[in-house]
């Protein structure tokens, strides 16, 4: 049997056009495949299309939470707090600062962290003395979390908020676009290639802190700094540079910041294609047993996941959905085994049943493909696939 749609179908695809190659041939034609002119013009181009003082343009999103943790000096004896249905990494910089992590249980019907369940757990924390440093909030699937309400929180508890934007490139809150750091101190965006916009690998941090824009740049490079007016030393060599804190290699090559870049300026029509891709399926679907998850009203999200939650689960279970559509070419993905249920993390003592409605949204979840290359016929083939999955 010939198939006029293209099979296997992936969860999520990263789409490249003729002018991102253009643009990373030419640098690599340049004089500077890395730290030449290109990585400031991405950061411009990002801040102003976010609406941020500065951006600081890092080799993953990991190595930006990282960072923006090293700028707020967490450390030894500090907690930070994340959501346990995020990928590992929102997790796992807390670690690598040598500080604690604990985690805040999600809202079902939006994936994000349980801002009622964050006001009893800091209420709890400040009577015992264990509020955390940082807050990570994480914009699942692409809608902003209710940064007004986290950020007077933080205000109220004294503690800092970096947003996980990972998701959410080219998404609003309210008035302003996710990244603004209207109501946090720092924003972290991943360029991974399944992501809203790709660099291949890449991150960005956003803020408008100064000082913590300054931090930033050095941790990107080796805690160095080769800003005159930063230098310990007085009357310093015109070679000179100065090391101030212990900071890592992270830093974006050029050919990538061409290519972030020029996806930049493909992101508003990124966004509208997944946007529509979800308001199909969410036609589509509406009178099968299960229910997409909800973007609250003060959010537009970017749609990087399009996350189906199953209703009758004794009757349709995750694992036979996945399977189903798998066998008909369709990978769908579960986002995300509770970061609290990885072996590493139950071995530092936490245990199933510690956030439940995380682990009810891991066993009922899946991720639809979504990705602005989907074809028509792709995306009528995906929903009759699941309209024959709970009719069969
Ligand atoms: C992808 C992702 C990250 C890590 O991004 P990398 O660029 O791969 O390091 C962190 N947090 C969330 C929520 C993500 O989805």
């Amino acid at each position: 049997m010939t198939t006029d749609y293209f099979l296997p179908i992936p969860y999520g695809q990263q789409t490249i056009s003729d002018d991102d190659i253009l643009a990373v041939v030419s640098a690599l034609r340049s004089s500077h495949l890395t730290q030449g002119p290109l990585v400031s013009l991405f950061e411009e181009a990002f801040s102003s299309y976010v609406g941020s003082k500065f951006t600081i343009a890092t080799n993953s999103a990991t190595s930006a939470l990282h960072i923006a943790c090293l700028a707020l000096e967490l450390g030894l004896g500090d907690t930070l707090w994340t959501s346990p249905n995020t990928f590992v990494a929102s997790a796992n910089v807390a670690l690598y600062c040598r500080a604690q992590v604990d985690f805040v249980d999600i809202d079902l019907e939006t994936g994000h962290i349980d801002i009622d369940a964050l006001e009893v757990k800091l209420e709890h924390a400040a009577l015992h003395g264990t509020l955390p440093k940082v807050l990570i909030p994480v914009h699942y699937s692409g809608s902003s979390c209710d940064m007004s309400r986290i950020f007077s929180l933080s205000l109220k508890y004294n503690f800092f908020v970096v947003e996980d934007a990972s998701h959410a490139t080219g998404a609003s809150y309210l008035d302003s676009r996710v990244g603004s750091c209207k109501y946090s101190h720092m924003s972290i965006f991943s360029l991974h290639a399944v992501k809203v916009i790709t660099s291949g690998e890449g991150g960005v941090v956003t803020t408008n802190d100064s000082s913590l824009a300054t931090m930033l740049y050095k941790y990107r490079s080796h805690g160095i700094t080769k800003q005159a007016t930063e230098f310990l030393t007085s009357d310093p060599p015109p070679w000179h540079y100065e090391q101030h804190h212990l900071g890592y290699n992270y830093r974006l090559t050029d050919f990538q910041a061409a290519l972030a870049t020029n996806q930049l300026s493909h992101l508003t029509k990124f966004v509208e294609v997944r946007t529509n891709i979800y308001n199909y399926y969410q036609q589509k679907l509406a009178n099968l047993p299960c229910q997409l998850l909800t973007v609250p009203s003060y959010t537009s999200s970017s749609f990087h996941l399009v996350v189906l939650r199953l209703l009758e689960l004794d009757r349709y279970s995750q694992i036979n959905l996945y399977n189903y559509l798998r066998t008909n070419g369709i990978y769908s993905q579960v986002h995300y085994i509770p970061v609290h249920l990885q072996p590493f993390y139950l071995k530092a003592g936490f245990k199933p049943g510690d956030f439940p409605r995380a682990e009810h949204h891991a066993r009922s979840c899946l991720s639809l493909p979504v990705f602005p290359t989907l074809t028509e016929v792709q995306l009528s083939y995906i929903v009759r696939t699941i309209c024959n999955f709970f009719t069969k």
